[in-house]
């Protein structure tokens, strides 16, 4: 390994959660980011849009919120992408956007949404994911394109929640960073009703799990606005905890969040397998 290369090693992710929106990755695998952190892992957090769009707050609040979650959530990274709230498409640009993150923070394994879904941001930010993550690792790839797109509309590719000597703000020269591939993706599938393929552990987690989704003050405290849309602080937590709950109960514990993985599952001591028969 060249001594470049140890330098990009030394702070890559251990894990990267991309989702659409600020706030997704909260409802879907937050406790699980949180787990990982406290295991001592690097864990960061891409969100594709900026949630311009959104009925109460601003981008801006929005902005604030989602840094405060990320502290709650122990996070090392999380950064925003300029594309459209709303509008996230599965186009050249903007898989080159999502690869050069990837190149960037080099993390070894993904967190995607589940491919199906209610909303067409969420299922097409799966696709999009899946295939930056193949792009990312091809040698030839040039993701200088995606920096150009990124500084003509104004906005720095991503930031980071810590200053970082890697921060994509310091260091707009991003083709320098080698291809990287993770070595694994999962699905968060909270939203979509699918059998999930494992289940994490998140009871130790799931009260600060909780807390950061509740840092998105704009979005989810008891208010006026909106309030057709938006259900009252005290049955977002029922809602969420009797989700956590069902998914606890297929795994014997208290409360998990669910995953699909597309691989099968390796084995090497059957006595070591978790989770009840009978
Ligand atoms: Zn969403």
């Amino acid at each position: 390994m060249s001594s470049t290369e140890e330098s990009f090693a030394q702070d890559a992710l251990d894990i990267l959660a991309i989702a659409a929106h600020r706030d997704d990755v909260e409802q879907t695998c937050g406790g699980t980011l949180l787990k990982m952190a406290q295991r001592g892992y690097r864990t960061g957090i891409l969100d594709l849009t900026r949630g311009e769009m959104g009925t109460r707050g601003s981008a801006e609040d929005r902005e604030r919120e989602a840094a405060e979650a990320a502290r709650i959530l122990q996070a090392s990274w999380r950064g925003p992408l300029d594309i459209p709230d709303g509008h996230v498409e599965n186009t050249w640009e903007n898989k080159l956007k999502v690869a050069r993150v990837l190149r960037e923070q080099r993390p070894r394994v993904v967190i995607l949404p589940y491919w199906k879904g209610r909303h067409p941001d969420h299922y097409t930010a799966s696709t999009l994911g899946y295939e930056a993550c193949f792009l990312a690792g091809l040698s030839k790839l040039d993701c200088s394109a995606a920096v150009r797109a990124a500084v003509v509309a104004g906005v720095p590719p991503a930031t980071s929640t810590a200053p970082s000597p890697r921060s994509s703000q310091q260091s707009p020269d991003l083709t320098s960073f080698p291809p990287h591939r993770p070595f694994k993706i999962i699905y968060a599938s909270l939203y979509y009703d699918v059998r999930p393929t494992f289940v994490v552990d998140i009871t130790d987690q799931f009260e600060a799990r909780f807390q950061s989704l509740m840092a998105y003050k704009t979005q989810f405290s008891d208010q006026e606005a909106g309030k057709e849309l938006f259900p009252a602080q005290k049955e977002i937590r029922s809602r969420i905890e009797a989700m956590a709950r069902f998914y606890g109960m297929l795994g014997g514990v208290d409360y998990a969040e669910p995953f699909v993985q597309k691989e099968v599952g390796l084995v090497d001591d059957l006595m070591m397998i978790p989770v009840k028969s009978i």
